[in-house]
């Protein structure tokens, strides 16, 4: 068990709160695992339990923790994702503060680079999955969030055969943040912002263990998204109803421009 040390400076909770951080981040306490109660570490930490209770709060807002209701209840400790950083940058896009501008620059920049990776890495196990995800994109008569999450499968499955877990999440962050613009614009029919077949270059490169190809491929789609994307544009500002105030429509009209 993790020894705490009592706490004699001014911010109380702030200093629980670093901590039970570094008690967690040190596996003292892994995912799934309940931390001590409010009472138990109120004595340990020689502190009020109004200041263990900011603590816990804060953890919790950090995604350390989950705070569970009742006899069983507590505040337990989660398993550390990448999630984190999807919902960051959505927050950020919400907030306006990536255009989609930015996020092309990011897309363009690293997508061929995971493209190349994934084809230095075409092992059987990847190749079958992306195989499958590529020939089953764009059921037909698809709504647009089926559509979509049919386009997008290939972009996650090369991310995970980049064998680099940030590069990874990096990737599943601009592609959910993609996902939630198109899901705004409403291209009509759901597919003519990402064509069929758009992908077949990158797949066929990959699966050939062509690094420079699949790179080269993944630039080209990057590129025809993005012109697609600008492109409906002025639809998209045609159709929009001015005096709808839905916050992500406000910020996809801003970044568009
Ligand atoms: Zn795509």
């Amino acid at each position: 068990m993790h020894n705490f040390k009592p706490i004699k400076q001014p911010r109380i909770s702030e200093e629980v709160f670093n901590q039970l951080k570094e008690a967690i981040l040190s596996n003292d306490f892994r995912a799934g695992d309940k931390l001590p109660s409010e009472r138990d570490l109120a004595e340990q930490f020689q502190v009020s339990r109004v200041a263990i209770r900011e603590a816990i709060r804060a953890l919790e807002n950090n995604g350390f923790v989950s705070i569970r209701q009742g006899a069983a209840g507590g505040a337990f400790v989660t398993d550390l994702t990448f999630e984190q950083l999807s919902s960051a940058c959505l927050d950020l896009f919400l907030a306006n503060k990536i255009s989609i501008h930015e996020l092309h620059q990011v897309r363009i920049l690293i997508e061929p680079e995971v493209a190349r990776l994934a084809a230095l890495n075409a092992i059987p196990e990847f190749t079958k999955r992306l195989l499958e995800a590529f020939e089953a994109e764009h059921p037909p008569g698809a709504l647009l969030t089926e559509d979509i999450a049919s386009a997008t499968k290939v972009h996650f499955i090369l991310a995970e055969m980049c064998g680099n877990r940030f590069l990874e999440a990096i990737v599943n962050s601009v592609i959910k943040l993609n996902a939630k613009i198109l899901e705004e614009i409403k291209p009509n029919p759901p597919y003519s912002i990402h064509p069929p077949g758009l992908h077949r270059p990158i797949v066929e490169a990959v699966l050939a263990g062509n690094p420079e190809a699949a790179s080269e491929a993944m630039r080209n789609h990057a590129a025809i998204f993005y012109d697609n994307l600008m492109n409906l544009e002025k639809e998209y500002r045609e159709r929009v109803d001015v005096g709808v105030d839905l916050h992500l429509k406000n910020q996809v009209l801003c970044t568009l421009s």
